[in-house]
């Protein structure tokens, strides 16, 4: 790579999201290579987006306006933000949460699979597709653990406000950014009120409304379910470890800061090289001939 290309500009992103921190934890080296080396959607892939398709739709209340640029689609999306909250206040359950927030200085984006209310407590639901029968062991289960540990741990520092509506706006720009002349009509049409026409407004919203919100669970949920006929397998609980995550997010911002380069897996999990589709093209860490 150009030695003063950053990471971020190397693998043509503005942001990190979740995921990628999660896939860090399967293999950095195939998460960094999905990205340089891009492929058509797998199977798996496409039957992992039906099913959060299908899932959303259960609960999910679109805002009929279309958006028609770039800040038209930020401000749908913390306006669906709060129309999610709403209905999890409501109906105990909601899905697709977008989240925002900062990890040592980069913006982190990622998307919330559910949110449930348990106990009077707000629970973070990550939905993943599997095989029936697939043994969930540790390395399998590792990055799927980090996601759902990260939502929570993004959740507090919005909830804390540690990450406010100021900080997202410096991030994103967005008190420079103008909604399309067409949207705001539309908006007027549907009845938003003055007052939450921006970006800034909007947001200010939603942050704050995730401050409103009840105590978070430190019981974390991943919810597997059936790669083809979606039915649930099993959900498993995953206690929130702040001190863990912590630690885990150092380890996974060193890569992002460009302190060291992308690991591949240890000689201990190179049995994942052979389900990885990089194996003995652009990855020969473990290759053998
Ligand atoms: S071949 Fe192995 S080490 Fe290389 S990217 Fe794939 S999983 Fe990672």
């Amino acid at each position: 790579m150009d030695s003063k290309q950053t990471v971020l500009q190397k693998l043509n992103k503005k942001s990190i999201s979740a995921k990628d921190i999660a896939n860090q934890f399967w293999c950095e080296k195939q998460m960094e290579l999905y990205y340089t080396h891009p492929a058509k959607m797998t199977y798996a892939m496409e039957q992992g987006s039906a099913i959060h398709g299908k899932m959303q739709e259960e609960v999910y209340v679109p805002l009929t306006v279309e958006p028609t640029s770039w800040p038209d689609r930020l401000y749908k999306s913390a306006y669906e933000n709060l129309a999610t909250l709403s209905t999890l206040l409501k109906d105990k359950l909601a899905r697709e949460f977008k989240i925002y927030g900062s990890l040592h200085g980069y913006s982190v984006v990622g998307q919330i699979d559910e949110l449930r209310m348990v106990n009077g407590k707000v629970t973070i639901v990550e939905n993943k597709t599997t095989d029936p029968g697939r043994k969930l062991e540790s390395e399998y289960i590792r990055p799927h653990v980090v996601q759902v540990m990260l939502y929570r741990w993004l959740m507090d520092d919005i909830k804390n406000k540690q990450y406010q509506y100021q900080n997202f706006s410096i991030s994103y720009h967005s008190d420079t950014l103008k909604l399309s002349e067409k949207f705001i009509e539309g908006l007027n049409s549907i009845g938003v009120k003055e007052d939450l026409m921006t970006l800034n407004g909007i947001y200010n919203k939603m942050f704050n409304a995730v401050v409103a919100l009840p105590e978070l669970n430190n019981n974390l949920l991943v919810h597997y379910l059936d790669r083809r006929t979606r039915q649930s397998i099993t959900e498993m609980n995953v206690p929130y470890d702040p001190k863990a995550m912590n630690k885990d997010i150092i380890y996974a911002m060193k890569y992002w800061s460009g302190e060291r380069e992308a690991s591949p897996v240890p000689e201990s999990e190179k049995w994942k090289c052979k389900i990885c589709r990089f194996y003995g093209k652009e990855c020969t860490a473990w290759w053998t001939g």
